[in-house]
């Protein structure tokens, strides 16, 4: 079974992000749960909390295809250690936030090395902070997204998601996102059927589907390898059809969140019905 739906707004408080996802024929969403530009947040009220589970249950969308996503702001792999506690607390809140809304995932960024230090300095920074939020929270799993690779961001290249994997101690909690744009942009093609599977069989070598927690189903503005974070809508930019046809059709993307950032929100229900569209019976 495939689970699709969007980022979806939770303006007004986060018990309005199932519903806006029903409004587009979702069954899966993203939301921020708190405002993703600011540090520091109000707590959830528990009047929100028993809200957003009844609509949850009112729209029929079960916790596990839910894929919160964290704060823009949030390194985690930060150098220095002033902004790196800021970050690790913020991320930390983040985690508790999702405790309390029921939630078992929690998508970020893994950070940027900036840098003042190296990739894999970094890399084992991002590590540690995961392992740091783990030891103080439960049953949330830590899903490390995917980048582009712009900038001086970690996380474009497999080998950087296992890096990270590799150094984390409870494996049961940690986990990955593929965003279609990011893997494309950091050079991984998924233009044609043979593309698709040759990157997702190196993904495989590397990482592991079975680390595989959602997906962020993006086409791309940019071209393949341009390390440069741009998305389209469905089918409107450089990937193209293919690959989401392979995706809808491939098992190994069964029962996990994927999720439309596409760039245009009033094409989000005739995105998603177009996904559904492909599969074979
Ligand atoms: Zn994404
Ligand atoms: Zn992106």
């Amino acid at each position: 079974m495939k689970y699709v739906g969007a980022h979806v707004s939770a303006a007004g408080g986060v018990e309005n992000a199932p519903l806006n996802a029903e409004k587009i024929g979702a069954r899966a969403f993203a939301l921020f749960t708190k405002n993703q530009r600011q540090w520091v947040a109000k707590p959830l009220t528990g009047e929100s909390i028993t809200a957003f589970k009844a609509n949850m249950e009112q729209v029929g969308i079960a916790p596990s295809q839910v894929l919160p996503h964290d704060s823009y702001l949030i390194n985690l792999g930060h150098a220095e250690a002033e902004p790196l506690q800021k970050s690790r607390h913020a991320f930390l809140d983040e985690m508790q936030r999702c405790e309390q809304l029921g939630l078992t995932l929690l998508n970020f960024h893994p950070g940027a090395h900036l840098n003042k230090h190296s990739e894999e300095q970094s890399l084992a920074v991002v590590a540690d902070s995961i392992n740091w939020a783990l030891e103080q929270t439960s049953g949330v799993t830590a899903v490390i997204e995917n980048t582009a690779g712009q900038g001086t961001n970690l996380g474009y290249s497999f080998e950087h998601l296992a890096a990270i994997i590799e150094r984390v101690e409870d494996k049961t909690r940690v986990g990955v996102c593929l965003d279609t744009c990011h893997t494309f942009t950091a050079g991984y093609d998924l233009r044609t059927f043979d593309a698709c599977e040759a990157t997702f069989a190196e993904f495989e070598r590397i990482v592991g589907f079975n680390y595989l927690r959602g997906m962020h189903l993006n086409d791309s503005k940019p071209e393949l390898g341009s390390r440069v974070d741009r998305h389209d809508s469905i089918g409107k930019g450089k990937i193209g059809l293919e690959c989401f046809r392979y995706i809808m059709n491939d098992a190994r993307f069964d029962e996990i969140p994927m999720v439309l950032e596409t760039i245009d929100e009033g094409l989000w229900a005739e995105e998603i019905a177009l996904l559904y569209s492909m599969v074979k019976g």
